[in-house]
């Protein structure tokens, strides 16, 4: 069966030392070290040591092949978005990632599918990335769950937004700057509370705002099995009943009516939440996704649905057919 795995992450092996190039800010640089790892660092201080894996794209080949697995999407690391930065130099910045990947993709076109990231913090040239990517063959782009602490659903995102759908990109919407992370920093709790709640906190923002309403045709996945959206929708559902002086302002239409109509990722670690979640979405709706090659990710990259009782139909659709949708791609690219 064709696996593909829509939610990879990578990086270029050498990044320019953008800091002393635009003389400001904490642009992540890697130090690669004598054991093949290296270190991201975010100016002077150490955020994450990352291995071979995230940047050889032989090795991960190589790591896929041993799960029966032979493509990924990938696209940058949410730490490298740099929405903090000047419109114009993050622009540069999603420019050198993008290239990159779009290179990869082009030398192996049968293992990777490639993703880009755009300046979201500066409109009109967010806009001009998605055009220049589109050409360059990249069939979405990945952004934050938040951008720069707005919401998706404020008015300056709307046009980038119109322009993915226009231009026929898919959208994969990941968290990141976790709210409440400087008050909860002890026990990986951004990641393991923040994380999710992030993602939600897109889903609402986007279905409150209308976004999909305004924009029927917009494909959009949300990471992690859509975070605590889809776990808590009878709570959101409820808060939309009773209280649509506070909730329903913008969109009359019930936020249960959406589910089923963006997609997320498989990533939820827990078999019994995946078959809620399919019940809730449908397998179609429903895209293998690890978050591949980082240690909170899906490691043995989809071994937990395999080894499961969920049907081959749905299987089917989780391991490819859903996927193939979000990105309007076809099963012939991939040689079948
Ligand atoms: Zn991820």
């Amino acid at each position: 069966m064709l696996k593909i795995d829509m939610h990879t992450h990578i990086i270029p092996k050498n990044l320019p030392d953008w800091t002393s190039k635009f003389g400001y800010g904490d642009f992540i640089f890697l130090e690669h070290n004598n054991d093949n790892s290296a270190d991201m660092m975010q100016g002077g201080k150490f955020f994450r040591r990352i291995q071979e894996n995230c940047w050889d794209e032989k090795i991960r080949i190589d790591e896929y092949a041993n799960f029966n697995t032979t493509v990924q999407v990938v696209c940058t690391i949410p730490v490298l978005f740099s929405y903090w930065a000047s419109g114009k130099d993050c622009l540069e910045t999603s420019k050198f990632l993008n290239d990159h990947i779009s290179d990869l993709v082009a030398r192996f076109p049968k293992n990777y599918i490639g993703l880009g990231t755009i300046p979201m913090q500066d409109t009109k040239l967010a806009i001009q990335e998605l055009e220049r990517i589109k050409k360059n063959g990249m069939v979405g782009i990945q952004i934050g769950s938040n951008i720069n602490n707005r919401n998706l659903n404020e008015e300056e995102f709307f046009p980038i937004f119109e322009a993915c759908e226009k231009l026929d990109l898919a959208v994969l919407i990941h968290p990141w700057q976790m709210m409440g992370e400087d008050d909860m920093k002890k026990y990986w709790l951004p990641w393991l509370v923040g994380m999710p709640a992030e993602t939600s906190r897109a889903a609402c923002s986007m279905i409150f705002g209308g976004i999909f309403e305004k924009l029927p045709k917009l494909r959009v996945c949300y990471a992690h099995a859509g975070g605590s959206f889809l776990p808590t929708i009878g709570r959101i559902e409820h808060g939309f009943n009773c209280r649509p002086d506070l909730v329903a302002i913008d969109n009359p239409i019930n936020p249960r009516d959406y589910i089923g109509k963006f997609w997320v990722d498989s990533a939820t670690h827990d078999i019994d939440l995946l078959k809620y979640i399919l019940k809730l979405q449908g397998s179609s709706k429903v895209c293998f996704g690890t978050d591949y090659p980082f240690p909170l990710g899906d490691l043995e990259i989809g071994k937990f649905i395999e080894q499961s009782d969920i049907s081959l139909l749905d299987q089917e659709n989780i391991f490819h057919n859903a996927t193939l949708a979000w990105l309007k791609l076809d099963k012939k690219s991939f040689g079948l």
